[in-house]
Order: C-alpha cells, then sequence, then structure tokens
C-alpha cells in the first residue's frame, strides 16, 4: 500500500467569464460517507470527464465516480479561450508547427478527441457550446507575418486546407486594421469551455456519479484504493487520476511539470452602436502569429482577450497578478479596437496550464491499476480529452491503436534545478513575450 498526501489541492479565481454568463449550475453533490464503485476518477476536466465517458461506454455496468475539487468548470476546463485545435500547437515554437511526421500523428490524435467530443456534444445536445468554426492566425508584424507562411508552407507540406488572408480579408472579419495577414484553417472547433465541459457533467450524470467541491486530500493504492475527502471516502479497486498539474500536488512527477498561468478578460456587452462601429462578423477566434501574442475571440456581443504567461511554482495565482495582467489586456485591446474607447472589461481571471519541458504527456499506469492522463501542454481541451479516453481504452485493456501511439512518447523531462528554474524560467518567459512585440 502506498499513501500519497495532496500538499495542496485546487483553488482557482476570480470566477471566468466563461462561467460567470451561463446561468447557475444546480447544487453540487458533495460527497459524505464511503462510496464503493468500480473506478474512481479524480479530476472533472476535459481529460476526466473523457475518461469517466468512454469508460461508461466500454464497460457499461461498471460504478463510475468522479470527484473534483471544484465546481465541473470552475478550474482550467472553463477558464480557457475554447480553441479545440486539430492541427499541431506547439506553444515553444516560433509558429506553432513540428516535425512532419510528428505532426501527422498529432493531427491524427487531436482529430481523434475532437470526434470524440462532437459526439457527446451531439448526444448531450451541447452544440451551442461546440461550433466547427476553424480559427484564424493573425499577424500584426512583419515578422508574424512571414512566420504565417511558413506556417501555411508546413500546412502544404501536410496536405492540410487552409486560405490565406490579406489585411483586407482580417478587417472584413474582425473589424480592425490592426492584423496585416492571417491564415483561416477550418478544423479548430470554437467552444464556449465552461458551458460544453458542465454540459458534458450534466448529460453524464446519469451513468456516473460526480461529486463536486470534494478536494481529494489523500490517495492510499493497494488492492481497493481510497480517494479521502474532507468528508467522505470513495473504494475502488481502480483509480484514475486527471489533475493535470495537481498530479505533482499528490507527489508524482515532480520536478517534472511547468506550472504556467495564463490570463484572459471578457468585456461588458457591447451596444449595438458599439458592435456597428466595430463593424466584422459577429463570431470569430484568433491565435496569434507569435505564440506569445494575444489570442482574441469576439462572441456576438462580448470580445474575450487572453495573452500573458507567468511561471507559478505555487500552482496558484492572485487577484493582484489578475488586476496587473489586466492593464496588459487593456493594452492589447484597446490597440486593436480604438472604435470601442475602452469598453471595460466585466470580467477578469486567470488559469494554470501544465506543460513539460519535452512537450510530453503524463500518461500511462503508474502503480498497480492506478493511471494518469494529465499535462497536456496548452492544448488540453483537445489533448486531455484524448489522453482521458484513452487512458479508459489503456485501464480496460481494448485494442485501440492510439494507445500505443500514446504510450510510446516520452514522458515529461526533469526540469532544471529549482534555483534555476526560480530565475530561469521567468526570464526565458519574458524574453519570448518581449520578442512578440506588438502581437502582444
Ligand atoms: C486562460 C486560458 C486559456 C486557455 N486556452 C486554451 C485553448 O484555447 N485551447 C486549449 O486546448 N487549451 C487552452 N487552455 C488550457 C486548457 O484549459 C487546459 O490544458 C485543460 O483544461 C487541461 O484539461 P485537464 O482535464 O487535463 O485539466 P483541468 O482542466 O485543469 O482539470 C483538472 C481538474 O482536476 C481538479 N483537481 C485538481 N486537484 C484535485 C484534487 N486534489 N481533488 C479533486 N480534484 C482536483 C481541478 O479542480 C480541475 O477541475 C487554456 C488555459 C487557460 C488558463
Amino acid at each position: 500500500m502506498s499513501v500519497h498526501k495532496a500538499v495542496r489541492t485546487p483553488a482557482d479565481m476570480p470566477v471566468s467569464g466563461w462561467y460567470a454568463v451561463l446561468p447557475p449550475p444546480p447544487k453540487a453533490q458533495v460527497l459524505r460517507g464511503r462510496y464503493m464503485a468500480d473506478w474512481v476518477i479524480v479530476g472533472a476536466g476535459f481529460a476526466g470527464l473523457a475518461a469517466a465517458r468512454r469508460l461508461s461506454q466500454l464497460v457499461p455496468n461498471d460504478r463510475i465516480a468522479v470527484v473534483d475539487a471544484q465546481r465541473v468548470g470552475w478550474g482550467a476546463a472553463g477558464r480557457n479561450s475554447g480553441f479545440m485545435i486539430d492541427l499541431p500547437h506547439e506553444l515553444g515554437g516560433e509558429n506553432y508547427g513540428g516535425s512532419r511526421d510528428h505532426d501527422l500523428k498529432q493531427i491524427q490524435m487531436n482529430r481523434a478527441a475532437i470526434e470524440f467530443s462532437a459526439s457527446a456534444a451531439e448526444e448531450f445536445g451541447l452544440e451551442p457550446y461546440f461550433v466547427r468554426a476553424g480559427k484564424i492566425h493573425g499577424a500584426a508584424t512583419d515578422h508574424g507575418l512571414r512566420s504565417l507562411r511558413e506556417f501555411e508552407s508546413h500546412l502544404v507540406g501536410l496536405a492540410e486546407d487552409f486560405r490565406s488572408l490579406d489585411a483586407a480579408d482580417m478587417k472584413g472579419i474582425t473589424g480592425t486594421d490592426f492584423f496585416i495577414g492571417g491564415t483561416f484553417t477550418p478544423g479548430t472547433v470554437m467552444a464556449q469551455p465552461a458551458g460544453f465541459i458542465r454540459g458534458l457533467a450534466g448529460g453524464l450524470a446519469e451513468r456516473v456519479k460526480i461529486f463536486e467541491n470534494s478536494p481529494a486530500t489523500l490517495i492510499e493504492t493497494g488492492a481497493e484504493h481510497r480517494v479521502q475527502t474532507p468528508e467522505g471516502e470513495i473504494v475502488a479497486p481502480r483509480l484514475i487520476l486527471t489533475v493535470n498539474g495537481h498530479l505533482e500536488s499528490f507527489g508524482f512527477f515532480k520536478r517534472r511539470l511547468l506550472h504556467i498561468f495564463t490570463y484572459a478578460s471578457m468585456t461588458r456587452p457591447l451596444s449595438n452602436s458599439e458592435q456597428a462601429s466595430l463593424g466584422g462578423e459577429r463570431h470569430w477566434g484568433l491565435i496569434p502569429a507569435d505564440p506569445m501574442g494575444s489570442t482574441i475571440r469576439r462572441i456576438g456581443d462580448r470580445i474575450v482577450v487572453r495573452n500573458t504567461f507567468t511561471y507559478n511554482p505555487s500552482m496558484t495565482t492572485s487577484e493582484g497578478q489578475v488586476e496587473k495582467i489586466g492593464h496588459k489586456h487593456d493594452r492589447s485591446f484597446n490597440a486593436r479596437f480604438p472604435m470601442l474607447n475602452g469598453a471595460g472589461m466585466e470580467y477578469r481571471w486567470g488559469g494554470h496550464l501544465c506543460l513539460s519541458l519535452n512537450s510530453a504527456p503524463a500518461f500511462g499506469e503508474i502503480e498497480d491499476r492506478v493511471y494518469v492522463a494529465g499535462c497536456c501542454n496548452g492544448l488540453g481541451t483537445v489533448k486531455g480529452t484524448l489522453y482521458g479516453m484513452l487512458i479508459a481504452d489503456l485501464a480496460v485493456g481494448t485494442e485501440e491503436p492510439l494507445v500505443a501511439d500514446a504510450l510510446r512518447e516520452p514522458s515529461p523531462s526533469t526540469l532544471y534545478p529549482k534555483p534555476l528554474m526560480a530565475v530561469g524560467a521567468p526570464l526565458r518567459l519574458w524574453a519570448v513575450q518581449r520578442r512578440a512585440g506588438r502581437e502582444l
């Protein structure tokens, strides 16, 4: 038997705009007393709910329980920008691409995950939160434009569809003349992340028991695993951990996971006259040509800006940090949309990303009947779903060929020594974000 005590549990704050604009969720079911199950999953983000849904398809008569420390959709799963991207999305590179063979495999895997989510959207009536709209990469500088055209050549090599956009096309879509060019790729799904993940949990609730506001504080593994929460426990012979960076809080993958935060602000609803002065299309999602630039989404009468990465090994951010970075959002917003005269932001938030130095996921069986799927390197809406569904296949022992591909991927590599990380990681982030220039 081994015991893993959580040295911290998540407490994301403040509320994300995506969550706040939804109707309030039904009352949380908190875990109280002992619950016996065949499977226990810790973490109800993209990975946890994909694992739960896949298990419910593979072993429909088994009792499946999921616990989350917070409300479903309150964590990163409901805080992200909602780009479910089918193409390679390598944040560490200059133009998102990697090597050809690697990228072809990534595309196959990403699309399998997107189709799994699409079938959930159809099954649970989540189409309003899951729209096959494609995404735009937008360039604001000559350097950005050059890297977009390189990205396009890379897409030609991968035989992938795209459309090159010039400054006039970009203005027609976004309403602003900030962007000098762009690339449209059709395969990205644009999600309302909190709506989608909450709807997924709501749909699964008929066949999976989901406990919220129930942080796992201690895990004992053995013939029967035991997951302890402040008011209860779940006992089950099989355990799946889908807590993303919080794997490290239980002592797993120590000094292998990079805890990075990124931040977003959402405007108040724009008035009809503001929308008229902006022009452009009512719904679009734009990724910066430089991965360190600003992601912008227009969702009808609101605009969402996301930028800035910080290194937070404590796995928390503060209201002060969110507020300070909010000023950068305001600057980026005003530079792009001067016609909106600084329309105010109604919501600001930050959220936890788990990266590894070698962009590798945490995936596999780490102790007897203890499985993990996490560390999705910034594309967790897709990769979380992918590794979540594949971990269920691995644990049940199906012949799903993508499981072998996932097992062939390397493990997260060891970080540099702590003092080096403490100085080096913020410095490196500062340098690459500075390089983004006007793209930020
Ligand atoms: C501002 C922002 C923008 C982003 N934009 C995008 C984007 O556009 N596209 C994209 O693909 N990704 C994006 N991401 C990243 C994406 O949100 C994550 O990669 C994704 O949520 C990871 O999914 P997951 O299920 O692995 O982990 P999470 O979504 O983090 O879920 C893990 C869950 O585990 C729970 N948990 C942790 N510890 C415990 C415990 N001890 N007990 C019980 N529960 C626990 C947490 O509460 C959480 O709900 C963005 C992230 C942020 C913050």
